[in-house]
Order: C-alpha cells, then sequence, then structure tokens
C-alpha cells in the first residue's frame, strides 16, 4: 500500500515554497560527468581551509564530546567580546549564521508583517520569512551592483518590521558606502529591526573605504543586529559557526528564548576560538583570495564579460546566455557555480574565487563554454 501524501497537513506557506538550493556537492559531479578534479566555486567556502591549530585543538576535544557542549559559549563568546570590545552580552550564537536569521525570523515576524530586503539576494533572507507568512518587499539593486537607497528609504517610510540585507552583497559582492549607510539609519525607526548580515565582513574590511558598519550602528537608538559567520573567511564552513552583535542584551533575551539550548556543537566552538588566534593564517588566506580575485575580474573583463567589482571572496557576472545551461556545460568541466535563478538575473553566474588553480580550470572551462558569437567578438581584441 502506498503511504497517503502528508503534504496537506503542512502549514500553507510551507506547502508554497522552494526548497533552499543548495548546489552540488563535489561527490555528485564527480559521479554524473565522470570528471576527476573539482573546482567546487558555488558556494564561497575558503580553498586554503582553517588554520592547523584547528586540528589540534577539535583532537584534544574529542573525548569531551559524550558531554553537551556549553550553551552559552562561554570561551569563545569572552575572547570575541574582548576582539570586538563590546559587552558578551551583546553576542549570540548560531549553528551558522543561518540559524541565526531563522530564529530572528521566528521571534519578529508574524503573518502579514512586513520584511524589506534587496534582490537579488541571498535565498535564505526571504525563504524563512515568507515560511512566516511575512509580506516581503524585495527593492532592486541598480545597474552595476549599485544599493538603491531611495528605494530602500521609500520602502522604510511605512516602517516595515524588519530591515534584512547584506553588504558585502551577497550575490553581487558590491557594499553600501558609509554615506549611504547613514542615510538608512537616519530614516529607522524603533518599529524596525535592523539585521545587517556581514558575512563577508573580513575581506571587506582590508578595502580602505569599506565603512565600520559596528562603529555606525553604535550611535543608533533603534534595533539592530549585525550578523558575522566563521564560514567564510575562518574556513569553517563545515562545523557551522556564526554570531551576532546586537545593539542592547535585551535583543540577545528575545534571540535566546527561540534559539535551541545547544545549537552549538562543542568541536566548533573550540575550532573557533583557535580559528580567531591565528591571525597570521586569517590573513594570508585573505590576501590570497583579494589578489585572485583581482585578476580573476581583469580576466573576465578582458573576455567582455559584465562583472561586478566586488569587496568579497565571489563574483557576479552576466553572461550571453541563460546561467543555469551555462552551468551544465561548466559541469561538464568539473566547475560547480552558481547560476543565478532569481526573475531578472537569470543571465548572472555567482563563482567563488578559488585557489589559482581552481580559478584556472574555471576560466578555462567558461572560454570552452561561451557562444560562438562572444568568442568571435573577443577574438579581434586579442
Ligand atoms: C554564507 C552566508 C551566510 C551563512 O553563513 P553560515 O554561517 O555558514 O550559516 C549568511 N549570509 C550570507 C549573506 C552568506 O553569504
Amino acid at each position: 500500500m502506498l503511504p497517503l501524501d502528508p503534504t496537506p497537513l503542512a502549514r500553507r506557506e510551507v506547502r508554497e515554497l522552494e526548497g533552499y538550493n543548495a548546489g552540488l556537492s563535489s561527490e555528485q559531479v564527480g559521479k554524473r560527468f565522470g570528471v576527476s578534479k573539482i573546482a567546487k566555486l558555488g558556494s564561497n567556502e575558503n580553498p586554503y581551509g582553517p588554520s592547523p591549530q584547528v586540528a589540534t585543538a577539535i583532537a584534544s576535544a574529542i573525548t569531551g564530546c559524550g558531554l553537551y557542549p556549553d550553551a552559552s559559549c562561554g570561551l569563545l563568546r569572552d575572547a570575541l567580546a574582548a576582539r570586538l570590545e563590546v559587552e558578551p552580552e551583546r553576542l549570540v550564537f548560531g549553528n551558522g549564521s543561518e540559524d541565526l536569521i531563522a530564529i530572528l525570523c521566528r521571534v519578529f515576524l508574524d503573518h502579514g508583517d512586513t520584511l524589506v530586503t534587496i534582490t537579488p539576494a541571498f535565498g535564505l533572507h526571504t525563504l524563512y520569512p515568507h515560511s512566516l507568512g511575512a509580506h516581503i518587499h524585495a527593492v532592486p539593486m541598480l545597474d552595476g551592483g549599485r544599493f538603491d537607497i531611495d528605494g530602500l528609504l521609500e520602502a522604510l517610510i511605512e516602517p516595515p518590521r524588519m530591515l534584512m540585507f547584506s553588504s558585502p552583497s551577497n550575490p553581487v559582492g558590491s557594499t553600501l558606502s558609509a554615506n549611504q549607510l547613514d542615510r538608512l539609519l537616519n530614516e529607522l525607526t524603533p518599529a524596525t529591526l535592523l539585521v545587517f548580515d556581514e558575512a563577508y565582513y573580513e575581506y571587506a574590511q582590508a578595502s580602505p573605504d569599506y565603512p565600520d558598519v559596528m562603529a555606525r550602528l553604535s550611535q543608533q537608538q533603534t534595533p539592530w543586529i549585525v550578523l558575522r559567520t566563521f564560514s567564510k573567511a575562518y574556513a569553517l564552513a563545515g562545523l557551522r559557526l556564526g554570531y551576532g552583535i546586537v545593539s542592547s542584551p535585551a535583543l540577545a533575551d528575545l534571540i535566546d528564548r527561540l534559539r535551541t539550548p545547544f545549537n552549538v556543537n562543542r568541536l566548533a566552538q573550540v575550532a573557533a576560538l583557535a580559528a580567531l588566534q591565528d591571525e597570521t593564517h586569517l590573513n594570508t588566506g585573505l590576501e590570497a583570495t583579494i589578489s585572485e580575485r583581482e585578476r580573476v575580474t581583469k580576466v573576465l573583463k578582458e573576455m567582455y564579460l559584465t562583472v561586478v567589482p566586488s569587496q568579497a571572496n565571489f563574483l557576479f557576472f552576466r553572461t550571453d546566455q541563460a546561467s543555469d545551461a551555462l552551468h551544465e556545460v561548466l559541469l561538464t568541466h568539473g566547475v560547480i557555480v552558481k547560476p543565478w535563478l532569481e526573475t531578472g538575473y537569470t543571465h548572472w553566474v555567482r563563482v567563488s574565487i578559488g585557489s589559482r588553480e581552481q580559478n584556472d580550470q574555471f576560466l578555462t572551462a567558461l572560454t570552452a563554454s561561451m557562444s560562438p558569437v562572444v568568442l568571435a567578438r573577443n577574438h579581434d581584441t586579442f
């Protein structure tokens, strides 16, 4: 007997939801296309891996795995608080920052509430709000990947419950300027929670004109949270650890009410602490990624592709064909990218900056995949 379909039992918002597109794993691609060398450039992972200190820290913590982790992430909390010069009570931790995004939505968004965000955007910035029946007002970016501050200010006239976006933007890579941030902060009222997703902070802060977001927010009276993660620059994506810096301990307390008590596992806590202390390893990775980012940007421009200047560890570029079709061809060369599927951006691709070798594999595969029209046009310039 076939089991009955449980779908009608699910909430309407869940029935309507499209699942998050997490992309293919290297193993899946290798098996499906019979390629052995895979350049996994679809999830903005760090090609250099974590600090060697992380392995040591995990090895010595392994024997403690029979015990629940510290629910308050005490040691990491104190170390981060000192590093960031904030009170320890103003930090919150999640099983990745996506866990915090989900918790924030559950705490603050009710049926019919409005979330203002930007499009194109990180999928989870709309997926969780949608699942709760929130109304999503997405302000499109302007040409060249610029933030539409006037559009955002207009969207704030009727104060939404939440304003959530990332800067550097995922997928675009562009950032909000100090002046733009100030204009936005000026308009916010206490009725709106600002969720500033700074997952790529470490890459952007290396640039002299990236604003000190935390410093500016600290002057702000309305509620806010800045989200950061150990997944990208610290290369701990597989262990899942994100954190937030909040405007007041009262906000941390609200978040605590809906998080699962042991949401950050023991190994992630010790790994993050070790990674945080190895600044040399962090900086070496940042420098290599930034220099590769500039090199790949230059090559894409030489191929006459439109590419947005990026402050993160990925590039967003426009191609002359549907991005999912291009992706299928790149896969046959063992290259995984992220074809953008949001309306209006279906010719755009996000590619992570990998090691030099991975980037070369991507560039070679891309050249081989481009349509004859574009290749002919470019040929003149070589
Ligand atoms: C990668 C990413 C995250 C998720 O990070 P985790 O800490 O791994 O959950 C959050 N926001 C944005 C914009 C990201 O790109």
